[in-house]
């Protein structure tokens, strides 16, 4: 069974609720461990990350959650910080805290600015930022969008090697309501598994995020489940999180994801021990 969440997010960034209730929700759920993962502030305007203002209350926050309920559930300090191709690393700011935190989740959100402006194009931002990204900086090639993103994940994994690597596949968020590529085309799995070689020599932990789980069912789950039957036939170490964005999706498809690791040939995930990530049965 699967009883930890690393990735959660509150108020602080695009979360709906507190650190607390977030911890709340996780000891109701049954969970022994918690890791709260909010979106490192950016090095530009955006309105999804916590502000820089805040991130003494949110490192507060989960202080005071550890003081009241660390008898229910072991509470972890985290972040989910963003690499940035433009510049083939993390932020400065991001490097200055990783000594304050337990862990930290790294992610691909971001393209590149688009031509000529300070707004940034994401691989998961709406339809119409999705549309410029296209439009601006790929000129309608969806294929080299979809490698480049591959070969930037795996430049991510092989130079910053983080505790977990975050959401594989999220290229394939807007393929749901707006096909553009083929996920079963040969060239698209030759992409993923060169990225998974990659992602296997960084050392670093892949996870399953069940965050789309309740929109998408077992579809929304990244990385795809063929993507995950590659993952455990090359033994790199993953953790199941919820992506969980507010107190009802605190562990979304947990049962059914530990049912398929384990049918599949998976018999254990890691979690995060007082300081340091340790192999536990699933
Ligand atoms: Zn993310
Ligand atoms: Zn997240």
């Amino acid at each position: 069974m699967i009883f930890s969440n690393y990735h959660t997010h509150t108020k602080y960034c695009d979360g709906k609720n507190t650190v607390e209730e977030m911890v709340l929700s996780a000891i109701r759920a049954g969970l022994k461990r918690i890791g709260l993962s909010g979106h490192m502030t950016l090095p530009f305007p955006n309105d999804w990350t916590i502000r820089e203002e805040h991130l003494e209350n949110y490192l507060q926050d989960i202080t005071d959650a550890q003081k009241a309920y660390g008898d229910q559930i072991q509470i972890y300090t985290g972040l989910e910080i963003d690499y940035f191709p433009y510049l083939d690393d993390i932020s400065e700011q991001s490097k200055s805290i990783l000594h304050r935190l337990d862990y930290y989740i790294c992610s691909l959100h971001c393209v590149d600015f688009f031509p000529n402006s300070s707004e940034m194009g994401y691989y998961d931002g709406d339809y119409d930022n999705f549309e410029r990204v296209l439009e601006e900086l790929y000129q309608r090639d969806p294929k080299r969008l979809v490698e480049d993103y591959y070969h930037r994940y795996a430049r991510m994994a092989q130079k910053i090697k983080p505790d977990i690597l975050g959401h594989l596949d999220l290229i394939k968020k807007h393929n749901h309501q707006y096909h553009f590529f083929d996920e079963e085309s040969d060239w698209y799995r030759d992409l993923v598994m060169e990225t998974l070689r990659e992602i296997q020599r960084s050392g670093s932990i892949l996870e399953i995020n069940t965050g789309k789980i309740h929109q998408f069912g077992m579809a929304g789950l990244y990385p795809s489940l063929w993507i995950v039957n590659e993952v455990i036939n090359l033994k790199i170490p993953i953790t199941v999180n919820g992506d969980s964005h507010d107190i009802d999706h605190i562990c979304d498809g947990y049962n059914t994801v530990a049912r398929y690791l384990k049918l599949n040939g998976c018999r254990k995930i890691m979690v995060f021990e007082k300081d340091q990530w340790i192999e536990m049965p699933l």
